[in-house]
């Protein structure tokens, strides 16, 4: 088996204590790598080595076009190292081939696009009458911690340290515990592009009285993005609120996808099964709950019913595999099928779906279930959609809204007054409207509520990586 180290102060290290972690593909069940599996002492050596980096290290002071061209270095190198990267997500957690090699794709971008972002970003001035002029700088905030769930381990670890990067922070990466490889491989990367060392550190290991708490509670840190459970956020803001650091937090979700009876009814059931059935609903935006008006729920439910069991279930090897007979992990099947049960479903009524072949859920539908049931109240993170049906959009609208989550929405009509009426009265950090997960990545992105607090993308990002500084001028002695 292959190993995966640390990658601290510009080398790729074991833990401090010898400490390795076997690395599970859920499809096969079996270990396919060997990773460092870290200590405090080994995220706390992390630490001080992007501390010094930033300190005394040429990053922060580099300069934006000499961070933009190093960014692209790397983006250059995992392009060809594409293959690689998009097979190490789909073995880590069960990810269709296909899916990952987009997730891939849309890392490269996530370098490129804040690579070239902070370059061509300005900051404002401010002419005074006083005979004095005022301008913002935007300093790098210093070190920033990201730690990135599992559901797509590299394209959610470069949303997150990428833009801190490309601010002329340093950053320590702790990538899930299910989901080490691709974080090693483009540390690796890295390093062969040119960062100075301690610029990009990468330390594995545990979550809570670990790794991850290590790095969460460290006074040296200045900085810290979190994308992952609710739960999780809550302990993370109070590490941040005991030193003072600002916290951007990406959290979990239950989306509401609302089909009006004027929809493209072949577009809303193209985008019905997307957003719950792609990743195997282990999508923080995925839309599990469905509400769709009376007069079209019949014929809607039928139709959808037949493009769940469409889907091409398979080994996530296989390119042809639409959807993975394998969740990401047996921890997480445990949870997912719980949600099985009668006590979950409260009467609802499986559609189609169930149990599949080893750690795996197929896609499944249920419907009848009252709105208090725990499969319409909490996130599964699994390929189980809830349908219910509703009469009016006051209706629809109150449905979606009632969550104590809010990462998004999705609204399926060709009526354009009823898209923007709609969009509009949804607490939600996004809304599609007759699509699904299409991103600009210069729009805020984030949720409300139990989803998250701050939003991160293009100018969003700029703000919580930098700490803006006025500097105020006497221009005009007279
Ligand atoms: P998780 O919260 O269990 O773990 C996420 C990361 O946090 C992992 O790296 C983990 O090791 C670490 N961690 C856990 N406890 C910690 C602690 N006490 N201190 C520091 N670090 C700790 O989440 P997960 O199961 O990996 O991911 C699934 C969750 O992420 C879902 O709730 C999903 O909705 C959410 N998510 C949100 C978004 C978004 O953008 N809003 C995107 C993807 C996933």
């Amino acid at each position: 088996m292959d190993f995966y180290g640390h990658i601290i102060d510009g080398v790729e290290v074991p833990s401090l204590d010898g400490g390795t972690m076997d690395d599970i593909d859920p499809y096969t069940r079996q270990p396919w790598a060997s990773i460092a599996s870290g200590t405090k002492a080994d995220a706390d050596r992390a630490v001080a080595a992007a501390r010094r980096a930033f300190d005394e290290g040429p990053w922060p002071r580099m300069g934006f076009e000499k961070r933009q061209q190093l960014m692209h270095r790397l983006a250059d190198l995992m392009e060809a190292h594409a293959d690689e990267l998009a097979m190490a997500d789909t073995r880590d957690m069960g990810k269709p081939i296909t899916q990952s090699r987009h997730d891939v794709a849309r890392s490269i971008w996530n370098v490129r696009f804040f690579a070239d972002h902070a370059r061509m970003s300005m900051s404002e001035a401010y002419p005074m009458d006083s005979g004095h002029h005022a301008y913002a700088q935007m300093d790098p905030a210093g070190v920033a911690v990201a730690i990135s769930p599992w559901n797509f381990p590299l394209m959610l670890a470069t949303w997150k340290f990428v833009p801190a990067l490309a601010w002329g922070n340093t950053v320590v990466l702790k990538p899930a515990e299910d989901t080490p490889v691709s974080a090693t491989i483009t540390a690796r990367l890295a390093i062969e592009a040119g960062f100075p060392p301690g610029v990009f550190n990468v330390v594995h290991g545990y979550g809570p009285d670990s790794v991850g708490s290590a790095l969460t509670e460290n006074p040296d840190v200045d900085r810290i993005t979190f994308t992952g459970e609710s739960g999780t956020g809550k302990v993370i803001s109070r590490a941040a609120a005991a030193n003072l650091i600002p916290v951007s937090l990406e959290l979990g979700g239950k989306g509401a996808n609302l089909v009006f009876e004027d929809a493209d009814l072949d577009n809303a059931v193209h985008w019905a099964v997307e957003s719950i059935f792609r990743n195997a609903g282990q999508v923080c935006l995925a839309g599990s709950r469905l509400y769709v008006q009376r007069g079209i729920y019949e014929e809607f439910m039928l139709r959808y019913k037949h493009a769940a069991e469409a889907l091409v279930v398979g080994d996530p090897k296989d390119p042809a595999t639409q959807f993975s007979a394998a969740l990401a992990s047996e921890q997480h099947f445990t949870k997912v099928r719980s949600y099985l049960d009668e006590q979950s479903l409260a009467g609802g009524r499986v559609v189609t779906g169930g149990l599949g072949d080893g750690w795996s859920v197929r896609p499944t539908i249920i419907a009848d279930a009252p709105a208090t049931a725990r499969v319409i109240k909490e996130e599964i993170f699994g390929p189980i959609v809830v349908a219910t049906p509703f009469d009016t959009e006051d209706e629809a609208i109150a449905l979606a809204n009632d969550t104590r989550y809010g990462l998004n929405a999705m609204v399926f009509t060709e009526n354009l007054s009823r898209a923007h009426r709609v969009a509009g009265k949804l607490r939600a950090g996004t809304v599609w409207v007759n699509c699904f997960f299409i991103r600009d990545l210069r729009a805020p992105f984030g949720g409300v509520g139990e989803s998250g607090v701050g939003r991160e993308g293009g100018n969003f990002s700029r703000e919580f990586f930098t700490e803006p500084k006025a500097v105020v001028m006497q221009i005009d002695r007279g």
